[in-house]
């Protein structure tokens, strides 16, 4: 028997890959979704679904290839319907293997993240309970064991998630047809968009329960809500946005597996530092003095320790030069024995007056630039005046500032890049 190959427009020696292919292709032009109200139509995506559903599986396709369909049927195989069977075959992959022009042939749905996306693989899966903890880089930098409490669903007690207070008073419910979901269309636009909900029928249980029989405590909802006290260790040198998933901790759902609690590391800023990485930055206010003959200054650093910190004489530190801390920055995550530096970006204290006699002094120790060669008497000359810095994006006097770094007062999303 070759039915089913013929089904799929493929060869009975086809590759598994070659068969997903042709199932791809033609799952998506006889898409319920994309020939409404096509009898037709909807039965050759059955006729599809099912070959596909036996050629895709090697058991089945062996049992099919020896014995025909009905060695297939006798083979107790399950029989799954043809919706699921597409749900599942792009739920594995291959939505994200379609181009844009299959993806664009399939019916102008941009819906498809929310049909095909997170939700419907996680169907058979709890919720899961994403929190934000806020860390100081003092947390981030010694290691943290964060408590936290959280309110999670849990299989409710009373009925055991039968959600009745007996048993055989429960049938599918009508308007979900037991699939927990319902697909809501919405012309948007030109678009027609679709997106899934819960069933509000059934509140995503699949079932339905005559009010009197409901049990008492989750009332048919096979769900209370609980709490749990998680504890977590926040590792040195973890990052912001760093997430820890604690596997089945999250959210229960009756007879399938639970969700994950999602710890999202949030770092708070820092007085003094900022984080690059796994370095630290800061800023450091020096006199001109000092940044000539050398002097001492204390530092906080992140592990608690002051640093005392010497510029040399004679280093002569400019306005604007960094200068490295070896070792006193962040731990690097997992490898904590290394750390990253402590990075300080100077800047220098002119004086604002000088007297006569201190002109007098440094210019009788440090170089003065030559006059200018030309005839005075020719040129105009004028003196320099004081202004206020201007700060806006295409005025003379911002150049002072890095590439990359926004000046004060300026909202970037009005600037052009
Ligand atoms: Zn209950
Ligand atoms: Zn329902």
């Amino acid at each position: 028997e070759t039915e089913y190959y013929k089904r799929l427009g493929v060869e009975p020696t086809c590759t598994p890959e070659e068969l997903k292919k042709a199932y791809r292709k033609m799952a998506i032009k006889y898409h319920p979704d994309k020939n409404q109200g096509n009898k037709e139509a909807e039965e050759k995506f059955k006729e599809i679904s099912e070959a596909y559903d036996i050629l895709s599986d090697p058991d089945k396709r062996k049992m099919y290839d020896q014995y025909g369909t009905q060695g297939v049927r006798e083979g107790g195989f399950a029989q799954h319907s043809a919706e699921d069977i597409f749900s599942q075959f792009f739920n594995m992959g291959g939505f994200q293997n379609m181009g844009d022009d299959e993806a664009a042939e399939f019916g102008g749905f941009s819906g498809f993240s929310n049909l095909f996306g997170n939700k419907r693989a996680r169907a058979a899966k709890g919720e899961d309970i994403v929190h934000e903890s806020n860390r100081t880089l003092e947390e981030l930098y010694n290691g943290k064991l964060v408590k936290l409490s959280i309110n999670r669903d849990t299989v409710c007690r009373t009925c055991s998630g039968s959600g009745s207070n007996k048993p055989g008073v429960t049938s599918t419910c009508p308007k979900c047809k037991g699939k927990k979901v319902i697909y809501v269309t919405q012309q948007r636009g030109p678009m027609m968009t679709q997106s899934q909900a819960k069933c509000p029928e059934c509140h995503g249980t699949g079932d339905k329960i005559a009010e009197a029989d409901k049990c008492k405590t989750c009332h048919g909802k096979k769900l209370e809500v609980t709490q749990k006290i998680v504890q977590v260790q926040v590792e040195k040198g973890s990052r912001d946005g760093q997430k820890i998933v604690l596997e089945g901790q999250g959210s229960e759902m009756p007879g399938a597996a639970a969700g994950d609690v999602i710890i999202v590391i949030r770092e708070k800023p820092h007085h003094l530092f900022t984080r690059r990485g796994d370095d630290l930055m800061m800023k450091k206010s020096i006199k001109l003095l000092d940044s000539l003959v050398g002097a001492s200054f204390l530092v906080p650093s992140i592990s608690g320790k002051k640093l005392w910190v010497n510029i040399k004489k004679g280093e002569c530190i400019k306005p604007g030069e960094i200068r490295a801390i070896v070792g006193e920055g962040m731990p690097h995550y997992k490898r904590d024995t290394h750390k990253g530096n402590l990075i300080i970006e100077f800047d220098v204290e002119y004086p604002s007056h000088l007297s006569d006699e201190a002109i007098h002094k440094l210019e009788s120790v440090l170089p003065k630039s030559s006059t200018p060669t030309a005839n005075k008497s020719e040129c105009k000359e004028v003196s320099l005046n004081k202004v206020k810095p201007m700060h806006h994006s295409g005025g003379a006097y911002d150049e002072d500032f890095d590439r990359g770094q926004i000046p004060p007062g300026v909202n970037p999303a009005n600037c052009q890049q």
